[in-house]
């Protein structure tokens, strides 16, 4: 047993040296990143089940690293939270869809309301403010057809603070949706204090449906109903999940049922094609 255990310890090492290796390397090249040019962004459609239209879509953030291929978000963005770098990733990907969106008006492409995320940690920062605003006078946009996503985590360290910069990107025109909603520390207060247009149900509750779990998901809707705020179902993966939503008037969803995140072609070729659930 004795020696088991040795093993089982150097196997351990082994592991976590090579994954701070990995991580170390990351580090390293996602600083940069953004010079070399090696973000892109994916979009993913959003459907209305009620009119059966196109909502939008939200951005999703891709590293196309040149020895690793595409790397997922959940691989670098963790890593570029703690490190700061995000501030500079959240800051390009809103440029990136200023930009986008201004191209598809000048082709006169219709693409709907585009998401995107922005990471707790940018909340943090006031200068964000002045970033965003220098950006829309450098291009000129339909504001309102940005929307925000925010998790509750941006809450946790400082509401006050957090709440100051959501309502001041309110003031400017964006509209703001609560993402994962009801998965971590979901606290009413914040539909209360905070300026929120959608609720983003999260995927777990979703889920929830094609396991015949329904009272979670109920009441979160008719809780956004009642406060008058659109609900957006993500993660929609199944059929029984498209047509309870459906039945149970939810507003919006988004999920491999529809689409995976397309490519920008591939996207402006979804809007041009799409005519039903
Ligand atoms: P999220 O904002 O909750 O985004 C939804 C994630 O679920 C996306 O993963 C999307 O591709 C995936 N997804 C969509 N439909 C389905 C489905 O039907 N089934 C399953 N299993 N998954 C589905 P992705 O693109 O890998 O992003 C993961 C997370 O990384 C995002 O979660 C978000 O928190 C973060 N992220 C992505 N892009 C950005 C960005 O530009 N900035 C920041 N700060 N975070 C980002
Ligand atoms: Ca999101
Ligand atoms: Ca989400
Ligand atoms: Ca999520």
């Amino acid at each position: 047993a004795k020696i088991k255990g040795k093993n089982s310890f150097c196997f351990f090492n082994k592991d976590l040296y090579e994954k701070n290796m990995k991580r170390l390397s990351i580090e390293e090249d996602l600083n940069k990143a953004i010079k070399k040019n090696e973000f892109f962004l994916v979009y993913q459609p959003k459907i209305n089940i009620k009119s059966n239209k196109v909502e939008g879509f939200e951005a999703l953030i891709r590293w196309n690293h040149p020895s690793k291929g595409i790397i997922p978000p959940m691989e670098f963005i963790p890593i570029a939270e703690q490190t700061g770098l995000i501030r500079e990733i959240d800051f390009w990907v809103m440029e990136e869809v200023f930009t986008q969106l201004k191209s598809w008006e000048k082709k006169g492409i219709d693409m709907g309301v585009i998401s995107l995320n922005i990471s707790p940690n940018q909340l943090k920062d006031t200068k964000i403010i002045n970033r965003v605003k220098k950006l829309i006078k450098e291009i000129y946009i339909d504001i309102n057809k940005i929307q925000i996503e925010i998790t509750e985590n941006m809450f946790i360290e400082s509401f006050e603070n957090a709440k100051d910069i959501v309502l001041k990107l309110k003031e400017l025109g964006f509209k703001i949706s609560l993402d994962d909603f009801g998965k971590g520390y979901s606290s009413l207060n914040y539909l209360k204090w905070l300026p929120i247009d959608v609720l983003k149900i999260d995927k777990s509750f979703v889920d929830g449906i094609h396991n015949d779990e329904y009272e979670l998901i109920d009441l979160i809707i008719s809780l956004a109903h009642r406060l008058k705020l659109e609900i957006v179902a993500e993660g929609v993966e199944y059929y029984d999940q498209y047509e309870y939503l459906k039945n149970n008037k939810c507003d919006v969803i988004q999920g491999y049922y529809i689409a995976k995140p397309l490519s920008i072609e591939d996207a402006e070729k979804f809007i041009v094609n799409f005519t039903n659930v």
